[in-house]
């Protein structure tokens, strides 16, 4: 009999909620993909917590999911503030979007945020480039990728012959998650339309997604980084390509041969696009 514990249950209401998985879990996420199914199926909605008792659990057990009875249920809709900017979606160019929304307070987010991080580069780019968050360094700059692990995006860039000067680089949330915590589904959702008129507003030809956050914001549940890395997709007709993200490589340096094979193909791609 299949048997999984607590750890792996509490990482699957995590995985449901839109949140990545630890790389320690990654062998059992056909387990947890399971599991997630039954969640999606039973409340199609997010689980915040569930009390669990300190003990194995077995296949069986998993059948009493048919009648969760503590799941409490969190109203992921975003809430609007007096400040919610109401223009920004009539903007056509990138600095007046960056201006309408520089007030934002449409999340907890902007309670603790130094600065909006908006974006950088080149507003006329054909390649984007799209993270997570921003971070400390980019908290207090307002500059997204401005730390090591923007130090490595550079390198990463000057590799394939590109500079931040050809690209436009925005994260999915603009402001930062204090301690760092890696956004949530529940946290991103007020933010992702701002990325998405950046996406029309730049209209580029490809786009480079760091990380499985903004797989997850373009593409919904279903798309994990360690299944799609360096795949082809299509967002509104445009080619992506996901990768994972710089601060997982200052992590994980082995990764770092899939992340050049990645980029590689874009530099191709874009070669291909510039050619004609
Ligand atoms: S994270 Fe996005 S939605 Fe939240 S306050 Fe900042 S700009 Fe607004």
């Amino acid at each position: 009999m299949q048997k999984i514990n607590n750890k792996i249950l509490l990482e699957s209401i995590k995985f449901a909620e839109g949140e990545f998985l630890p790389l320690q879990f990654i062998e059992k996420q056909e387990l947890i993909e399971e599991i997630v199914q039954k969640f999606d199926t039973l409340n199609n909605a997010q689980a915040e917590k569930i009390k669990l008792s300190d003990i194995e659990i077995d296949d069986d057990t998993l059948l009493h999911f048919d009648e969760p009875t503590e799941i409490i249920q969190e109203d992921i809709s975003p809430q609007v503030s007096e400040k919610t900017i109401s223009n920004w979606q009539e903007t056509t160019t990138i600095d007046e979007l960056n201006n309408s929304i520089s007030g934002c307070m449409l999340c907890k987010f902007g309670e603790t945020r130094t600065n909006i991080v908006f974006g950088d580069g080149n507003p006329n780019a054909e390649i984007m480039i799209i993270g997570e968050a921003p971070g400390k360094n980019e908290d207090q700059s307002g500059i997204p990728f401005v730390g090591d692990a923007g130090k490595l995006l550079d390198k990463i860039l000057e590799a394939i012959h590109l500079s931040r000067q050809d690209v436009y680089i925005a994260n999915v949330v603009k402001c930062r998650p204090p301690g760092n915590k890696t956004p949530t589904e529940v946290d991103f959702i007020p933010c992702l339309p701002y990325l998405k008129k950046q996406i029309e507003l730049i209209s580029p030809k490809i786009i480079l997604t760091l990380g499985a956050v903004p797989l997850l914001a373009l593409f919904g549940k279903g798309y994990q980084i360690t299944k799609v890395r360096g795949q082809e997709l299509k967002y509104n007709g445009i080619t992506v390509i996901p990768t994972f993200h710089p601060a997982y490589l200052l992590r994980n340096p082995n990764a770092k041969r899939d992340v050049w094979e990645d980029v590689q193909k874009l530099e191709k791609i874009y070669q291909n696009i510039k050619s004609k």
